[in-house]
């Protein structure tokens, strides 16, 4: 596996697309993650947690986007793979258990450093945003009959690290980087203001499709817990065509509180599953060297919270009188609030992707042409 490195900031990057969003030969596409609209507003004096999914997809469209789809429809891409891998690996037929999340890539950085000898444990899927990036290069053009070499995919983030996600070599379809561009949302509200646009005052406008279609299991990818709930209800269709949208409640593991588990019935058998963060997953590293782990499944997110808290996200300062927990509970309130409006909860009911696996995938998530498309080879 490549190295990843922390790399310079690229303030660069933004004035970069800004020229290729000039460009008349290129197809400038942007994509948002679930936690950038409810924390964007911050920037233009909302409280922290308020969605404006919609100014924000209007502002993107101000700025020359030709495309504004959703990281939402991505992620839900990567339930699809990755709740496919998870039945493989429970019915001996893949890799070995427990399995990580590979979504967040400040844990896969920390794996790639510390735990190298569990890379097989780590889901081979992509991120939301190559899983996005790649069907836009691929199904996309070809549906709009544009050459891939011009399209330039942008993804608005929330993470620092995913400047340097973006660049790895195994992001790539067909020899094409699935992602150009990485900005963070404070890099979208400075341009935002640069630009002298009202954010607050713009009337809200909606993703294009079909990229833009999402259920709240990709919502929910923006906190801790969203990965494992949105990868277990998706197991439990794929093994018995069940929509199951019982509340999954989590409590604190006798391992540690930093860890919090549940249990629950996919393929015939108890799985018992947790989600942790950089602290918590260190003991079950060594309870799996030690062929003591009691989990199938491990979801590690490095920031507190989930990427609702990631460093590309706006900051307040204690003289605001927000605590950043505060902060933390609001933009997870705020997320979870857009999750219960959605009618559909589990992703496989995402009709653009069903159609789009029709068209290229043989109909299924873990085939032969969906793992070259939306898996890496570490
Ligand atoms: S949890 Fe933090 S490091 Fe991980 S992908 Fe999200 S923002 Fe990045």
């Amino acid at each position: 596996m490549e190295n990843i490195q922390v790399k310079p900031a690229k303030k660069l990057e933004v004035g970069i697309v800004e020229d290729l969003l000039k460009d008349p030969n290129k197809v400038v596409i942007v994509q948002t993650a679930p936690s950038v609209r409810v924390a964007l507003g911050e920037m233009f004096g909302a409280k922290p947690g308020t969605s404006v999914t919609g100014k924000m997809v209007a502002a993107l469209r101000q700025l020359g986007f030709k495309y504004v789809f959703d990281t939402d429809f991505g992620a839900d891409i990567t339930v699809w793979e990755e709740a496919m891998e998870f039945l493989k690996r429970l019915k001996g037929e893949g890799g070995p258990l427990p399995q990580f999340n590979s979504c967040c890539i400040g844990w896969l950085a920390t794996a790639e450093r510390t735990y190298k000898d569990l890379f097989s444990h780590i889901s081979t899927v992509k991120s939301p945003i190559g899983c996005l990036g790649s069907i836009a290069k691929t199904y996309f053009a070809e549906k709009m009959n544009i050459n891939p070499n011009n399209i330039v995919v942008v993804a608005v983030v929330p993470c620092i690290l995913k400047k340097n996600e973006n660049a790895l070599p195994y992001n790539k379809t067909n020899f094409i980087y699935d992602v150009d561009y990485c900005w963070t949302t404070k890099d979208l509200g400075s341009l935002i203001k640069d630009n002298n646009i009202d954010f607050m005052s713009l009337v809200d406008s909606e993703f294009d499709n079909p990229l833009g279609e999402s259920t709240s299991s990709g919502t929910i990818f923006g906190r801790s817990g969203g990965v494992l709930e949105a990868v277990l209800r998706c197991a439990i269709y794929w093994d018995s065509h069940t929509v199951y949208t019982n509340p999954i409640v989590f409590t604190p593991s006798s391992i540690s509180p930093d860890i919090l588990e549940t249990e629950i019935t996919i393929a015939n058998r108890k799985v018992k599953v947790c989600h942790t963060g950089m602290v918590g997953v260190r003991k079950l590293v060594e309870m799996i060297r030690n062929n003591e782990c009691p989990y199938d499944f491990i979801e590690v997110m490095s920031c507190p919270g989930g990427c609702i808290m990631g460093a590309g996200q706006p900051m307040h300062l204690p003289s605001e009188g927000i605590t950043p927990l505060e902060v933390r509970k609001a933009r997870i309130s705020g997320l979870n609030d857009i999750a219960d409006k959605q009618d559909r909860k589990i992703s496989p009911l995402n009709q653009s992707i069903m159609k789009i696996y029709d068209a290229m995938f043989d109909g299924t998530a873990g085939s032969e042409k969906a793992e070259l498309n939306l898996h890496r080879k570490y």
